[in-house]
This record gives C-alpha cells, structure tokens and sequence, in this order.
C-alpha cells in the first residue's frame, strides 16, 4: 500500500474542522456484520451510528441464500436427532482450513449455539427440520443441511461429520439473506442504532496514535462523524472492483463475481492504510456446482487427460476449484444411463451436454481425449466402485456405483466454457474481537473489521462450507460491537498508531 493510498484514506484529525455527528461506536456498513456490530454495541449501552453508502438491503447480505454455519448442539441439530459438539467442529474447521486461525476457530464454535440463539432472540426465523439430500441449497424452508466437506475424506476421519448449515426458514433458493438483515435492521433500530443513509466513508481520521472518525461524502457534500470509542468497518469484499481482482485473484476475472454493488474494497484498504495488513487476498469463492441432483455424484470428474482430479462428493467449491486447476481448464462430467439428468443449475452455468456415446471409445474420440485414457480410468473406478472402495479419492461409499449402464454422457464443466460464480474471500488481519491487526499483530487503536472486509474462517475454495460467512459476519460483528464498545469502560487498549 502506497503513500498515496494512505494519504486518500488517513485525514489527521487536526485537519477536521466541524464534526456532523458522533456516537461512541460508528459502523461502518449495514449487512450481516454492520448489523449484528450496531446491536451489540448498543446492548452494551454504547450510541451508534451506522453510516451506509446505500439505502440499506443491497449488500452482498441482502443476495445471500441464508445458510448460517453453526454447531456444537444447536438446537436444530438436537431436534434432528444430531450430535455434534464444539470440539468436534472445531477438529473440523481447524483440518480443513487453510491456515487455521485456532483461537478464532475455538472462539468461534464454543460461541456457536450461544450465536444460533440470540440470532433466533433476534427474531430470525430457523425451523427444526433437516434436509437429507446433497444440495446447493435447499428450495424448501428445512433448516439443517449439510453444507462442507464434513463427510469427505479425509475430514470424515479427522472430525466427527454433523450437518452444519442452518438455513434461514425460507422458501426458495433466495432471499433467506435479505430475510435475516430485514429482522436484524428492525431489531438494531428499534434498540436506538442511528442510520446514516446514502453516506459512503472514503477516509478514517486519526488523532494522537488513533482511528477517532470518518469522512463521509453524501450527495456531493462531505461529512465527518466522530467516534468515541471505534470504528468498525463491515463494508463487505472487493468483487466488484476489477482492478483489486486482477491484482490480487485473477481467477475471478474469468468468473462471474457476485456481490453488492459497492464490493469495492474500499473498506479494506482504508484498514492497510490505517496499518493493517489483509489476508487471503488471492482466495475467492468459486463454484459451478453440478449438483444436485445428488445422483450426479456418482459420476466421475475428468480432465482432459482423462484422468479423476477430485472426490466428486466434495462441496461443491472445493471440486469447482480443483476444476481451475486442471490443464486448459478442461473437465467434464461422466454419467451413465442409470444415473443420468441435467445438473439443476445447468442453464445459468451453461454446463452443457456434450453428447450421448454408447461406448466409452466414442466418448473418446467425442471429446477429444487420447483413446484408451478415459477407459483405463473407468476400468479401475468400476472394479473398486463395485467393491465399495475408490482408493484413489476415498468418495465415500454411499456415492460409489460402477458406471456400466451405456450409453454414457458427457457434460462440459470446463472453466471459462461453463459459467464460475464467486467472490473474494481475502480481507483484514482481524482478532477474534475484530481488532484490526498490524504486521507484528498489535491491534489497531479504535479500529475494528468484521464481515467480508476481514480474513475469518471462511478462508479458500478448498475449505468453504456454505454459511461460514454468514455465519463469521454475524459472530465477529457482535465482538466487534461488544470489544468496541466496552472500551467506554476502560477495558480493551492497545498499541498506537505511528
Ligand atoms: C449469491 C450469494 C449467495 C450467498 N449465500 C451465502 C449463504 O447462504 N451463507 C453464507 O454464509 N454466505 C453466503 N454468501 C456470502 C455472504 O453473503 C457474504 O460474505 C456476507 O453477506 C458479507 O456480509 P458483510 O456484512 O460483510 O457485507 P455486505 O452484506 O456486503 O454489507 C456491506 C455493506 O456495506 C456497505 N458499504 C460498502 N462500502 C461502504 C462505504 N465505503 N461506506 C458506507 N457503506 C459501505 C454496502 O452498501 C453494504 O450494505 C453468499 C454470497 C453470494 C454472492
């Protein structure tokens, strides 16, 4: 990060003629974090002032299917008939992260059925029902689905598998999102949160070593809000600037990146301009799932070698990326007569059916792979699959079955021919109380980041489980809130700002 940077995004207070507002705690974004921040921050007797560049419900929160990932007992899971505990899902997150961060992770899963409740007390609604299937989402208002990679090997043996992923009560693919931020900026408004709309915060102001307000531009006019106690900012990813993607995670530029409009960035780089450091810059969210239905499963991904890269009853961003990685791209989807359907998500991923072949030798020559290749590697996935075993990727058994019923079809799942959709996953060094962490991990002095603007627990592809980040949002949003502002009571402090 440049001089230049800094100086656009630090203003020194002593430059600040007239304060427009002030407020113990100024959040910065009004999704999933901004909101649950701003609730807690007033439970614990703070004012606060939530500055929203939009009129509110257009974040990446408002887009979102409404997956929270929760265990360690919630009481859906109990109702379901599920054990699951806090160390289990904490063996589980910790295994399958990409540099797991254990105190947040502990933090985060001993939380866990504290946060389903009070985001229940909230008035978000959860069912007691489970969804059996392997699914994206569920289309119905069931709750609890399983959303990792829990039961994939090697996961399944590092950690007790339970399903994690509570959905908001919510019919549809859609919505559950929006659903859940409408009750959460009820409830933050009817608590006293102030909102300043259409305000975006391009600037920090920083006095005698810290973060003690913001500048904010409204149509046309340029604001500046004081803080007492701490910023937080919860201004969500940077999908939706090209230039961070190109810089920081190619990969999307060939993607379709969804996200909320303002996705900028802009949050995450005032934090490395105040002194933070971002992580996971490089890591998106990517995905064309080929699921369900859940038979498809039971086919074979294949590269252009012919060749099985992944175990096919991966979550669904863990096979896409592995898909990336493959040599021009080049995947395809293997099914026989008996399994055979179009993925459900066919016609937006334009994952298209190449053909029907009687033989594995035509599906060769169809697409183009050297003869005998594609063969060699249903010869030796049949005979195991037949035995219940694939020693070469350990799908689990419940999804093994020899693909002998021709004809067989093909589908073509090659990146950048099928349609990737995803979003950034890097963000702010962040404490498990949202501090925003210097290089040497001092924290910053009234500066705070939580959301898709800080780096959490939803880190890669590889490891996502859907509602990780919904779920860290929310859980890391109420500590900032909390951390922020306790320090009224002269609790928290920390190292000033150079
Ligand atoms: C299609 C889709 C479906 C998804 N489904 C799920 C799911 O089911 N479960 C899950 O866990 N995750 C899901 N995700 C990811 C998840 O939605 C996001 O990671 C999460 O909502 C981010 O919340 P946030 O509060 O950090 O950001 P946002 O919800 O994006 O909120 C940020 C807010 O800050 C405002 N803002 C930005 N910059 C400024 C500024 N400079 N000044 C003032 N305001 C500003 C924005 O307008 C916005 O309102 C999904 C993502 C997508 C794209």
């Amino acid at each position: 990060m440049g001089e230049a940077v800094r100086d656009a995004c630090i203003i020194e207070g002593s430059a600040v003629r007239e304060w427009a507002d002030v407020a113990d705690v100024l959040v910065v974004g009004f999704g999933m974090a901004g909101a649950c921040a701003a609730i807690e921050a007033r439970a614990c007797g703070a004012s606060v002032l939530v500055v929203e560049c939009s009129g509110g419900g257009t974040g990446t929160t408002a887009a979102a299917s409404g997956h929270f990932y929760l265990g360690g007992g919630t009481p859906v899971q109990r109702a379901c008939g599920f054990e699951d505990s806090a160390q289990e899902m904490a063996r589980y997150l910790e295994a399958v992260a990409l540099e797991p961060d254990r105190d947040k992770i502990h933090a985060y899963c001993e939380g866990s059925v504290e946060h389903f409740n009070w985001l229940e007390a909230q008035g978000i609604p959860f069912e007691r029902s489970y969804y059996p299937h392997k699914n994206v989402i569920q289309p119905g208002k069931e709750c609890l689905i399983w959303t990792g990679n829990e039961e994939v090997w090697p996961y399944r043996e590092m950690a007790k598998p339970a399903p994690r992923g509570h959905k908001v009560a919510f019919d549809g693919e859609e919505g559950g999102g929006a659903l859940a931020l409408r009750i959460l900026a009820q409830s933050a408004e009817a608590a006293g949160v102030r909102v300043f709309a259409y305000g975006k915060v391009d600037a920090l102001v920083h006095e005698h070593g810290r973060i003690v307000g913001v500048r904010v531009r409204r149509f046309g006019e340029t604001f500046f809000l004081r803080a007492n106690e701490g910023v937080v900012l919860a201004t969500g990813g940077f999908g939706q600037n090209p230039e961070m993607v190109a810089e920081h995670v190619p990969v999307l530029s060939t993607a379709y990146v969804q996200g909320g409009p303002h996705d900028d960035g802009l949050g995450i780089r005032m934090g490395v301009a105040a002194g933070g450091v971002a992580l996971h810059m490089g890591q998106p969210f990517l995905t064309s799932p080929f699921y369900p239905p859940e038979d498809l499963l039971k086919g074979i991904l294949v590269n252009g070698a012919g060749q099985r890269f992944v175990a096919e009853d991966s979550y669904h961003s863990r096979s896409s990326i592995a898909a990336t990685r493959q040599p021009d791209g080049r995947v395809y989807l293997i099914v026989d007569a008996s399994i055979f359907a179009y993925p459900r998500f066919a016609e937006l991923t334009n994952q298209r059916l190449i053909d029907g072949f009687e033989t594995i030798a035509e599906m060769e020559a169809g697409l183009g792979l050297d003869a005998g290749t594609l063969q060699a590697t249903m010869d030796a996935y049949n005979a195991h699959a037949a035995q219940g075993e694939d020693p070469a990727f350990h799908k689990h058994p419940k999804w093994l079955k020899p693909l002998t019923d021709g004809p067989y079809a093909a589908f073509d799942l090659s990146f950048g021919q099928a349609v990737y959709t995803g979003f950034t996953l890097g963000g702010l060094k962040v404490s498990p109380d949202a501090q925003v962490l210097d290089a040497q991990g001092e924290a910053i002095p009234g500066l705070y980041a939580a959301g898709a603007c800080a780096s959490n627990i939803a880190q890669d592809s590889d490891g996502y489980a859907s509602g990780t980040c919904l779920g860290e949002a929310s859980f890391f949003g109420r500590r900032a809130g909390r951390h922020c502002a306790a320090l009224r009571d002269g609790v928290g402090g920390s190292k000033p700002l150079d």
